[in-house]
């Protein structure tokens, strides 16, 4: 089963951001899809938010992980886009991060395709104009 949610604009993005966390259920590794500039920061910043997260949320571009603090969870928010080679996932940790039990959000999964865990929640994020955007789930 996939959960399908249109946004027309950015204020509908909390109330997705709820609808995500209560479909992914048990699930805690979220991989993000979509373009450059498709929203994925930016839905993630809301789905941050949902958990109970007060500090801002800023892209970890150059430092790979941001960990934040939410109600009774962690948060590790990573940005692969930098990344040079697969090994320099291996030389930060990133398989601690993926099997602790803390939620990991990782955009630009396609950097470690050859790391990615055997389950989790794949998320599509497609521009449909300059503030509407689709964002599909499903479990892998
Ligand atoms: P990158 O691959 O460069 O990290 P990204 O997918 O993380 O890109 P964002 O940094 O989140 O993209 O940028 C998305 C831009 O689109 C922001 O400027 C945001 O304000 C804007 N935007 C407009 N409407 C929406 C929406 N409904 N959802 C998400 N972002 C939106
Ligand atoms: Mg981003």
């Amino acid at each position: 089963p996939s959960l399908n949610l249109q946004i027309d604009s950015i204020t509908e993005l909390a109330a997705a951001a709820q609808q995500l966390i209560d479909f992914a259920a048990n699930q805690r590794i979220f991989l993000f899809f979509g373009d450059m500039g498709a929203g994925k920061t930016t839905f993630i910043k809301s789905l941050c938010e949902a958990l109970g997260v007060t500090e801002s949320v800023t892209s970890p571009t150059f430092s790979i992980v941001n960990e934040y603090r939410g109600h009774g969870h962690t948060v590790y928010h990573f940005d692969f886009y930098r990344l040079k080679s697969q090994s320099e996932a291996f030389d930060m940790g990133y398989e601690e991060y993926f099997y602790s039990d803390a939620y990991c959000f990782i955009e630009w999964p396609e950097k470690i395709a050859d790391l990615l865990p055997e389950r989790y929640l794949k998320i599509s994020i497609k521009a449909i104009s300059e503030s509407a955007r689709e964002i599909i789930a499903e479990h892998i």
